[in-house]
């Protein structure tokens, strides 16, 4: 089987956390005033007008908005995938600014985890070798990430179904397996962009319950974009973004009970 090896291959296994500082040691993200816009001349769009953002660790923090508002924008700029024009995102203390394209790959694959909406997962692989993709790239031996993609994959109900392969599986199903590939190595923050989007209501509920229970740790940090008013309560805090900008933010009710 070589496809661990592939991935592996591509990521090298070492990477050093430098300590947090006092200053930073409850904020998991912060943004500073920033700016993206995409195109040229009168094709330009001004998709982020200068975020102001921070993330605590131990809170799930939503980011809400309609569509073309520019979340995805602001998730991908968080997770280092996109350069801002202006400004900067500090990730667990690190500076996307500051790192090179290795450097940057090897933090995310250790530290961040992901969900999309469109799932992204492998289809040639089953569920088990999907959510073992992370501790490969962080230099798992294939027995040990075989071991623990099929707990994870326990976790989420979906222990019997180990080695079906998406095709085989439900859209429900298939963000049970997302879910498990980006809690797998335990990463310290996790980015979902409209995770429940293709989801029905209850399987919606288990994907947050699933995410929500990752989150409540002193040092992890959960950012979840949706416009999905169904799953709003699941958030300690919202941010509403309208057109490139956070017009306001809300504590929620789980955030002000909990
Ligand atoms: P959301 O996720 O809230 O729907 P996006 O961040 O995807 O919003 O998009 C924000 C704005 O930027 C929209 O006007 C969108 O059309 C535009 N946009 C997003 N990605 C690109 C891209 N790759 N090229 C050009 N324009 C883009
Ligand atoms: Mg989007």
């Amino acid at each position: 089987m070589n496809w661990p090896l592939q991935i592996a291959r591509s990521c090298s296994t070492e990477y050093s956390f430098r300590p947090m500082t006092q200053a930073a040691a409850n904020i998991a993200v912060r943004c500073l005033d920033v700016v993206k816009s995409y195109g040229e001349a009168a094709g330009r769009v001004q998709a982020l007008r200068g975020i102001e953002l921070e993330v605590r660790f131990g809170e799930l923090l939503m980011l809400v908005g309609p569509s073309g508002s520019g979340k995805t924008t602001l998730l991908s700029v968080i997770a280092g995938l996109l350069d801002p024009d202006e400004g900067e995102c500090r990730v667990l203390d690190h500076n996307w600014q500051a790192m090179d394209r290795d450097d940057r790959a090897r933090f995310r694959g250790r530290s961040i985890g992901f969900v999309f909406q469109a799932f992204n997962l492998l289809s040639s692989l089953t569920a088990s070798e999907n959510v073992a993709i992370p501790l490969i790239i962080n230099g798992a031996s294939l027995r040990d990430a075989q071991e623990r993609a099929e707990q994870a994959l326990e976790r989420v109900g979906l222990g019997a179904r180990a080695s079906a392969r998406p095709g085989e599986l439900s859209g429900g199903q298939q963000q049970r397996v997302a879910v498990a590939r980006a809690l797998v190595h335990d990463p310290k923050l996790i980015v979902c962009d409209e995770p429940t989007s293709n989801l029905d209501h209850v399987t919606g509920g288990q994907v947050m319950d699933l995410l929500r229970a990752h989150a409540q740790a002193a040092d992890r940090a959960l950012i979840v974009v949706t416009h999905d008013s169904r799953i709003f309560s699941y958030a300690d805090r919202i941010a509403y973004v309208e057109d490139g900008a956070i017009e306001r933010w809300t504590e929620s009710e789980a955030g002000l009970n909990g």
